[in-house]
């Protein structure tokens, strides 16, 4: 994508890896497959390819003020152990060097913002240097939402003392702990502002305590919504959830109202999993929602 100018604020993508991801009937269990050939015209091939499977991105977003350097979601990471993930066991990506072709270094990150603790929005909170874990961003406050880390505390704690697998592929353990460990977090409650016109707010549903953060400047409006909505194929049915919802029906509750918002407006939606443009708004169609990405 292209370097969203929104106001006095820009926005860019850090695109760790993108492609077919699975089947879609696989992520989207309610998905009617009839649906999707009648709208094949506008998802064929971008989002959906000629075997039924979501083309997806893991990407963050870099959110750039006047005041600040916020990354958003730090998809999967490097070297961590996945093993039930082939295609994360170990990864290898060139993510900090995209980051440097943004002109950016570790250390200029003033904010991570997670808008969940998936183990594909935590990977880059950390990285291996001399056999552990470390924050990656040394200077950076790591924004969690409080429900949020609450929530997978317990899961991870009770999973270990009880000796199950860890949640999450034992991503609290490699990818937040060590920040909160570093006194790098900060807890906070739903509607939370980073600066003026930079605003985190509560969005549960795919987890406890996911999140969206608006962006607003000089009347301008972009909203980075995480995993409310994995793909646009959502759009043809807002009660798809994702099979990876802890709660699918709050999940369809918070996808419908962000519809309702946001089509037929200018305001850019950034969601987590777009593929490439990424950048997009919502628009109304004779046949229903669309997903429209004249952004480059
Ligand atoms: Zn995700």
């Amino acid at each position: 994508m292209k370097t969203l100018q929104l106001g006095q604020f820009s926005i860019d993508t850090v695109v760790e890896t993108a492609g077919p991801f699975a089947p879609v009937d696989f992520v989207l269990p309610g998905v009617d497959l009839a649906q999707l050939e009648q709208q094949s015209d506008w998802l064929m091939p971008r989002f959906l390819n000629a075997q039924r499977q979501l083309m997806m991105s893991f990407h963050s977003y870099v959110l750039r003020t006047p005041r600040h350097n916020i990354l958003i979601d730090t998809c999967v990471g490097n070297d961590k152990e996945r093993p039930l993930r082939q295609g994360w066991h170990r990864q290898q990506s060139n993510y900090l060097q995209s980051l440097a072709m943004l002109g950016l270094k570790p250390e200029d990150i003033d904010f991570v913002c997670c808008t969940h603790l998936h183990a594909d929005h935590v990977g880059w909170n950390t990285q291996l240097h001399e056999g552990q874990w470390v924050p990656t961003f040394p200077k950076a406050r790591y924004v969690f939402s409080d429900a949020e880390y609450k929530h997978w505390e317990t899961e991870h704690r009770q999973a270990l003392a009880q000796g199950r697998p860890a949640p999450n592929h034992g991503s609290f353990g490699d990818s937040v702990l060590p920040v909160v460990d570093a006194g790098l977090a900060l807890m906070v409650e739903d509607g939370h502002d980073f600066e003026a016109g930079v605003r985190l707010e509560p969005a549960h549903g795919h987890t406890p305590g996911s999140c969206v953060l608006h962006a607003r400047s000089a009347g301008e409006h972009a909203v980075f919504t995480g995993d409310i909505m994995h793909t646009p194929v959502q759009l043809i049915d807002l009660s798809w959830s994702s099979r990876f919802c802890h709660d699918p029906s709050q999940a369809q509750q918070v996808r419908q109202t962000l519809a309702e918002q946001l089509a037929d407006t200018s305001s850019w939606m950034m969601a987590a999993h777009f593929p490439d443009p990424v950048a997009g708004r919502i628009v109304s169609h004779a046949q229903g929602l669309r997903w429209s990405c004249d952004h480059p």
